[in-house]
């Protein structure tokens, strides 16, 4: 194969996950056991240090009616008005009338908080459920994947388009950053916001790491991929979302200089080596080690007699549970707040998923797969903490 950012062969596997079920697709009682598998594997490449999948699981298998609903938490709807009011700094009142394009705008999350912010809004998601959702409550969605042709179709500028959690899991990757461009005004700005593949690393959290994340990104790679395609990152900022995510301002080439914050940023890449192949082939060997730490200390809960709840059924902890084979040995249920998983199993595991209002007996233990809403959850179970209940965080992402 070769690499989808700058089409060298030279790449090099380093995290082999084996075979993994479509881990977005949570299963309907009479759909288990008859899930798909497919691989999951990490490979380097040597010419522009992009960890990326060497498989492809179809986009229309992956996106068509996803269940990842952006509106369910609180901290990830604060997050998207902290993103708003920061690009609306910098679009100013400079112009009369401001537009806004979010590509995989979901519920609309996003979106309404540029409403109120007085923008003009489209949003492109290519989930129908989801994209339903959205247009009930007001926000104009197309249903459709965003890539150059749509944006054709679209056909008209918007001075700030956002894409947050995209970016990564591209199938098409150079037809939509093409999209971007054509769909962009000379002066507007795109934000990109994806996982930080420098914190995934240092925090461990390989269950980031799952098909529909075909790509991670540094932001040395990023701008490679945005360079090819004229475009340039003038501004970024770390943020505390999904354990850490990368928030970067992007324009056309040579019409903004880059950021003190930003070449800061670079710089703390290159000192922590995270671009080098020797970072990615010591990721594996962590990964190995955390799952042994973690079986160990489910294997003396279990002895103990304790009863372990998974807490969350967020997309990623099926990464984590299939590679670690922590099934009904270990958990009953996986406890979850979003309602269109009610009722569903988890793929490859089979983990029942029960609404956390419908509990009638808290656990001993909650194994928390939701890990990067750490301080939320710890905020909500104040009682249970109280009264023993243990909460094992598999990966500690500080109190993000
Ligand atoms: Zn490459």
């Amino acid at each position: 194969m070769q690499c989808r950012v700058c089409d060298a062969t030279e790449l090099e596997p380093v995290l082999d996950l084996g075979n993994q079920p479509w881990c977005n697709h949570f299963l309907r009682p009479e759909e288990v056991g008859s899930e798909p598998f497919y691989p999951l594997r990490v490979v380097y490449c040597h010419r522009c240090a992009t960890a990326q999948l060497d498989h492809t699981v179809k986009k229309e298998v992956m996106f068509g009616d996803h269940t990842y609903l952006s509106g369910v938490t609180r901290s990830l709807s604060d997050h998207f008005r902290t993103v708003a009011d920061e690009v609306n700094q910098r679009i100013g009142n400079r112009l009369s009338s401001k537009s806004v394009l979010d590509i995989g705008s979901n519920d609309g999350t996003q979106l309404k908080h540029f409403q109120s912010l007085g923008y003009d809004v489209l949003g492109v998601e290519s989930s129908k459920t989801t994209a339903n959702i959205a247009n009930e409550a007001g926000v104009p969605t197309v249903n459709e994947f965003f890539n150059l042709e749509t944006s054709k179709t679209i056909s008209r500028k918007f001075d700030v388009i956002n894409a947050a959690g995209v970016f990564f899991h591209l199938e098409e990757l150079h037809s939509v950053t093409e999209g971007i461009r054509e769909s962009l005004s000379h002066e507007g700005i795109f934000v990109v916001q994806f996982l930080y593949m420098k914190r995934i690393i240092e925090n461990l959290a390989f269950d980031q790491i799952y098909h529909e994340h075909l790509l991670y990104y540094n932001l040395k790679n990023i701008e490679a991929l945005l360079n090819r395609h004229g475009l340039a990152m003038f501004d970024a900022y770390l943020s505390p979302i999904h354990g850490g995510s990368m928030i970067g301002f992007v324009t056309h080439q040579d019409v903004r200089p880059s950021t003190d914050r930003l070449n800061d940023l670079l710089k703390q890449e290159d000192s922590s080596r995270c671009n080098d192949i020797i970072t990615y082939r010591n990721f594996s060997r962590r990964v190995d080690q955390m799952k042994q730490r973690d079986l160990a200390y489910l294997d003396s809960a279990k002895t103990a007699g304790k009863k372990i709840f998974g807490m969350g059924a967020p997309v990623k902890g099926n990464t984590l549970l299939n590679y670690f084979g922590i099934g009904k040995n270990y958990l009953e249920c996986l406890v979850e707040k979003n309602r269109l998983r009610k009722g569903l199993v988890s793929p490859g595991m089979h983990l029942p998923v029960v609404m956390e209002d419908e509990l009638s007996t808290p656990p001993d233990v909650y194994y928390v797969l939701a890990w990067n809403f750490k301080k939320e959850i710890l905020a909500n179970n104040k009682p249970l903490l109280d009264r023993g209940t243990e909460f094992y965080f598999p990966v500690d992402a500080g109190a993000a």
